[in-house]
C-alpha cells in the first residue's frame, strides 16, 4: 500500500456550499486539505483525520478512510484534544517533521 508523507500540508477553511461535503483533499506537491468552518469541535477533528488519511494513504477506499477516520479521531477525541483557540483564525500552513 502507497503511503505519502509530504512536508507540508497546507490547511484552509471554506464554506462548503455546493459540495456536499464538510472537507476536501487535494493532492499534488503540497496537498491542500479544506474545512468548512462551520463544523463544530469533533466533527471538525473527525473531517481533519479523514483528509489526513486520503493524503497520507491515497489508495484506501472511500469507506476505508472512514473506517480509519472513525478509529482515530474517536481515540483522539477521548483523550482529550480539543483546538485551544477555536474562534482564532485557522493556520494556513502545517509543515511536518522530518524523519
Ligand atoms: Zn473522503
Amino acid at each position: 500500500m502507497r503511503v505519502n508523507l509530504p512536508k507540508t500540508i497546507r490547511l484552509r477553511e471554506r464554506k462548503m456550499l455546493r459540495e456536499s461535503a464538510v472537507g476536501m483533499a487535494h493532492y499534488g506537491k503540497v496537498p491542500l486539505i479544506e474545512i468548512d468552518p462551520r463544523l463544530g469541535q469533533k466533527e471538525r477533528l473527525a473531517t481533519l483525520v479523514h483528509e489526513l488519511a486520503h493524503i497520507v494513504f491515497p489508495d484506501l477506499t472511500e469507506s476505508q478512510t472512514i473506517q480509519v477516520e472513525q478509529r482515530l479521531a474517536s481515540v483522539i477525541w477521548k483523550d482529550g484534544w480539543r483546538r485551544l483557540a477555536p474562534d482564532k483564525p485557522f493556520q494556513t500552513t502545517a509543515k511536518t517533521k522530518q524523519p
